[in-house]
């Protein structure tokens, strides 16, 4: 099953899990989510992104922690990042 990404939409509204953003592997047949499944904050997908683990995404964290990050809407509710 592919993984997903996934993270919160409003960060001051989000738990441990989703602020920031988690992996989950879901069906592709699966709807996709739209709230988190531990607080049940609104979410969004991220495509695009990097297995965890590899350097680029460590990366990546770096670069969103100092502001360096932002997302393209690709559609409703799903959004991809621009490195
Ligand atoms: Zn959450």
């Amino acid at each position: 099953m592919p993984t997903y990404q996934y993270e919160a939409r409003d960060r001051r509204k989000s738990c441990a899990k989703c602020r920031d953003g988690f992996e989950i592997m879901q069906s592709i047949n699966d709807d996709r989510l739209t709230v988190c499944p531990d607080c049940g904050s609104p979410i969004f997908r991220v495509i695009g992104a990097p297995a965890l683990g590899h350097s680029k995404t460590d990366l990546n964290y770096r670069a969103k922690r100092a502001g360096f990050h932002s997302y393209r809407k690709v559609q409703k509710g799903e959004y991809e990042k621009q490195y």
